[in-house]
């Protein structure tokens, strides 16, 4: 089984480590970038998910290098951090614009394939954020916590044509975007997580891979927080 999967933002970071598993299973792999190139062995389209004619370009050069998407991981995102009365309406519209329109506009090119062959895996990236919701980060919860909405919608328009859709809401995770993030506040954060401790990209990646896989063909429409207990599994 060798499945055309499309992961946005897999030129680094959780979308890296997802590309990566994938590719280890035999499966033809890209990735979309804006500009640093992934690694040898993943096929890279240059894509900006805030622009629809980008995502159009991009899939159809993925259609062409590989077939049809038959796994999407729609896991392209951005932070703009601020108190919530600093934040700007452009702070808003640039998060919203990027993490729950971009990936509207990327599922809502590669449906058609996928109903066309009657089968389809969707997994968004979402976070244990757009759960608990996190001070300074009001636009990136309310972004993350409408893919929950986003996701069950199509797992009731999409489950009857075979296609199913799940989310994943990791908790802090080491990659550039938590890179930048003060120590104390890392090391905080993880005193809040039973585990103790940030998850690696890859341990996010194993179960994207899990909800793409033959053994969770019965679950659509579902939450899975991968955060080291911090949520509690809400
Ligand atoms: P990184 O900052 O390491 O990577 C972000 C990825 O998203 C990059 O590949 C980036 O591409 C891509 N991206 C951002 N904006 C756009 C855009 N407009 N168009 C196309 N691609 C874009 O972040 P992570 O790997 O940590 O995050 C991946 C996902 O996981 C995000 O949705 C994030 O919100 C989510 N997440 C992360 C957590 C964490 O602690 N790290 C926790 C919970 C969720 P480029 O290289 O071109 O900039």
């Amino acid at each position: 089984m060798s499945r055309s999967v499309l992961v946005t933002g897999g030129n680094r970071g959780i979308g890296l480590a997802v590309a990566r598993a994938f590719a280890r299973d035999g499966d033809k792999v890209a990735v979309t970038h804006r500009g640093v190139e992934p690694p040898e062995g993943l096929a890279g389209c240059r894509c900006d998910v805030t622009s629809a004619d980008d995502v159009d370009r991009a899939v159809t050069e993925v259609e062409t290098l590989h077939g049809a998407v038959e796994v999407l991981v729609a896991n392209a995102g951005i932070t703009r951090d601020k108190l919530f009365l600093r934040m700007t309406e452009e702070d808003l519209e640039a998060v919203l614009d990027t993490n729950l329109k971009g990936t509207f506009r990327v599922t809502r090119r590669v449906v058609p394939g996928m109903l066309k062959a009657r089968r389809g895996r969707i997994v968004f990236v979402s976070s244990s954020v757009g759960l608990r919701g996190e001070r300074g980060q009001s636009n990136y919860a309310a972004s993350k916590a409408a893919l929950i909405g986003l996701a069950r919608s199509l797992a009731w328009e999409l489950g009857p044509r075979g296609i199913t859709v799940n989310v994943v809401a990791p908790g802090l995770t080491d990659t550039d975007m938590t890179a930048i993030l003060p120590e104390q506040r890392i090391r905080d954060m993880c005193a809040e997580t039973p585990l103790q401790r940030m998850a690696a990209p890859e341990e996010i990646a194993e179960v994207i891979r899990f909800l793409a896989s033959p053994a969770a063909s019965y679950l659509t429409g579902a939450v899975i927080p991968v955060d080291g207990g911090a949520s509690m599994g809400h």
